[in-house]
């Protein structure tokens, strides 16, 4: 199996009124090609943070990021920059898109950012808005989306450059519980494609759906429960749906 994202002894201090924060703390992680790693942990104890990290949004105190056997951790500005444009993806849990550009703008921007020709970004990102079902929004504008129709064009905004992981921060910790259900699937069928996912989730159902469960308490990832085998797991049959 390919490591596709590394983590070493990775290490991240904020400096505050009170003192010094260790919000991570020695992190050690490989996620490999096609895995989706789900992370929880109580609120504060540096899951954002490390996701941050691991896609190159902010830089460790210490230790080592690698992607795709490349240190990320040591990269300059411009670097970075291109990494956050192509080499990861990200979702958030507020969604993030702008607001005055349509669904199908939205998710087109990456892919002109990164230099493709404007026929060849709206091309893509009409694909990727039907892959998430919303082909027929493309011309909307974010407030006129629900919640989960949002969060389906962050995904597919995230898709944009074909990252090779993707990095999801609570992706589901705005919706309600119908529009959890089509953003869960939705993460399923990209794991079902092979698309490297690391998702940082209070929601057991998604964790279920993780090949791999990491826990973190207080920047230190305490355990992991490796859910992949049998009939446990897998959306389908915890939801009751087969499709
Ligand atoms: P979680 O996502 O698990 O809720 P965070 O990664 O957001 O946790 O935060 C971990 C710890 O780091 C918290 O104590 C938080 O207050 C602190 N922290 C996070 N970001 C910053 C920052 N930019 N400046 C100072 N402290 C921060
Ligand atoms: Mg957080």
């Amino acid at each position: 199996m390919t490591v596709i994202l590394s983590a070493r002894g990775v290490r991240r201090d904020f400096g505050s009124r009170e003192g010094l924060v260790r919000a991570v703390d020695g992190v050690d992680l490989d996620v490999m090609a096609g895995e989706t790693v789900a992370v929880m942990g109580p609120s504060g104890c540096g899951k954002s943070t490390l996701l941050h990290l691991l896609g190159g949004l902010d830089r460790p105190s210490g230790g080592q990021i690698t992607l795709h056997g490349r240190r990320i951790d040591d990269l300059g500005e411009k670097a970075l920059a291109r990494l956050r444009r192509t080499g990861v993806g990200f979702v958030f849990q507020s969604f993030h898109l702008m607001e005055e550009l349509t669904a199908v703008e939205n998710v087109e921007m990456p892919a002109l950012l990164a230099g493709r020709s404007p026929r060849a970004a709206r091309r893509r990102a009409v694909e990727l808005l039907d892959r998430v079902a919303l082909a027929d929004r493309a011309g909307a504008l974010p407030s006129q989306l629900s919640g989960g129709q949002r969060q389906r064009v962050a995904v597919a905004r995230a898709l944009s450059n074909e990252p090779a992981v993707i990095l999801a921060d609570e992706p589901t910790g705005n919706l309600d519980s119908a529009a959890t259900l089509d953003v869960l699937k939705l993460f399923d069928s990209l794991h079902d494609s092979g698309q490297t996912l690391v998702i940082v989730t209070h929601d057991a159902r998604i964790a279920a759906t993780a090949d791999r469960l990491v826990s973190m308490r207080d920047g230190v990832l305490i355990d992991e429960t490796r859910l992949t085998g049998g009939t446990g797991g897998r959306l389908g049959s915890l939801v009751g749906l087969e499709d």
